[in-house]
């Protein structure tokens, strides 16, 4: 007989928490007969930006139809293109470069520090006279050193956007990620911390104007219906998932306070010598949308991952080949060894299981696998 699996993530179950909650909004949109941005999308985009900016409303979100599109298009917005540098971390998900190189610039990339984040330290020293912004990634749940990074973008002046695919009520000093640069770009991909059933995403605009711009973008480039004034996109963010991310958001806090205690027990039990627990930075409240953990190389790591394979248990590596590596960048001439920070991580890391609705014997199955683990 084979043991139930425990996934590495899922949707289901915290659909199944609010079930009938999000049939009911469903319905309703099926039953309004108005698709696409309509009034849930104006409610999803002002209740997510009061819950961002959480209580002095100074932002404006608008919302998209990927994490992805959220980061090309507020690039656009901002004015990045052809000859442009863009500082970026060398340890993220392809899509932050991708955004990047789609609109004609070019990605600077800087190693992360130890809690997987673009290190601040290193900033400065990638500054050029072409480098006109810096993408900020807030990796598996946790904020960067934003004070830092922000106080380097302000004295050189240059943009600041941020990439929250990942940290969706991730705070720095009490602020929440999205907030603190020109633009703050989210995915509601279904395993993300506020996931959609299908694709999604939103930018928050520190600016009106800004805000203007991507309304404009993201529907053809047109303000006013068959008056198109620039060539866009067409990337709307639809009423189903945005009625469906209105449920999820009204839960949202106790969907990340369950994540926390997840992780909570998982700092607290993982003892095994050979496991390196995430580290948490001053200020950081985290958020766990993964919970990495890193062994000393990556014979190890393989190991790992087949004992607990074996146990039932199903893991992923967040990620296998970083961004300068990938075979579609051969052309930015990177080569292994020019980033060897990111690339011993990415030999050596491993996320466990970590998502809403995972039962406390899910949760010690994998603390014992993990400390079995020889
Ligand atoms: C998921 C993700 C994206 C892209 O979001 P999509 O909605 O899948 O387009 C971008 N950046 C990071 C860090 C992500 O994790």
């Amino acid at each position: 007989m084979s043991i139930e699996r425990v996934p590495q993530a899922t949707p289901l179950e915290g659909f199944r928490r609010y079930q009938a909650e999000y049939e009911d909004a469903a319905l309703d949109v099926l039953r309004g007969g108005h698709y696409i941005l309509g009034p849930q999308v104006a409610a999803f985009e002002q209740s997510f930006a009061q819950y961002l900016d959480q209580g002095d409303a100074n932002g404006t979100v608008v919302g998209v139809a990927s994490g992805l599109d959220a980061l090309v298009i507020a690039l656009r917005a901002l004015g990045i293109g052809a000859g442009d540098e863009v500082i970026v971390p060398a340890n993220t998900y392809i899509a932050s470069v991708m955004a990047i190189t789609m609109n004609g610039a070019t990605p600077v990339f800087v190693e992360p520090d130890k809690y997987f984040n673009i290190d601040p330290r290193k900033l400065e020293s990638c500054i050029t006279d072409k480098t006109r912004a810096v993408m900020a990634v807030h990796l598996f749940g946790q904020a960067c050193q934003m004070d830092k990074i922000a106080g380097v973008c302000q004295s050189v002046g240059l943009r600041l956007v941020e990439d929250c695919a990942q940290s969706h009520g991730a705070r720095f000093n009490g602020q929440m990620t999205g907030t603190f640069g020109d633009a703050g770009c989210f995915s509601f991909y279904p395993t993300k911390n506020l996931g959609a059933f299908g694709d999604g995403g939103a930018v928050w605009c520190r600016t009106p104007e800004l805000a203007a711009q991507i309304r404009v973008l993201r529907n053809y480039g047109s303000s006013t219906r068959y008056h198109n004034d620039v060539v866009g996109y067409n990337s709307r963010l639809d009423e189903l998932q945005s009625a469906l991310l209105l449920v999820k958001l009204r839960h949202l806090n106790e969907l990340t306070e369950e994540r926390r205690t997840i992780a909570d027990r998982y700092n607290a039990e993982i003892v095994n010598p050979l496991i390196a627990r995430p580290e948490c930075a001053d200020g950081c409240e985290h958020v766990y949308h993964q919970y990495v953990i890193r062994v000393a190389n990556k014979q190890m790591r393989q190991e790992l991952q087949d004992h607990l394979g074996s146990r039932g248990i199903d893991t992923l590596i967040h990620y296998p080949i970083p961004p300068h590596l990938a075979t579609c960048y051969r052309s930015l001439g990177h080569k292994r060894g020019d980033f060897p920070v990111t690339e011993d991580m990415s030999d050596t890391i491993l996320s466990v299981p970590v998502f809403n609705g995972m039962s406390s014997s899910q949760i010690s199955r994998v603390i014992e696998a993990i400390n079995e683990f020889k």
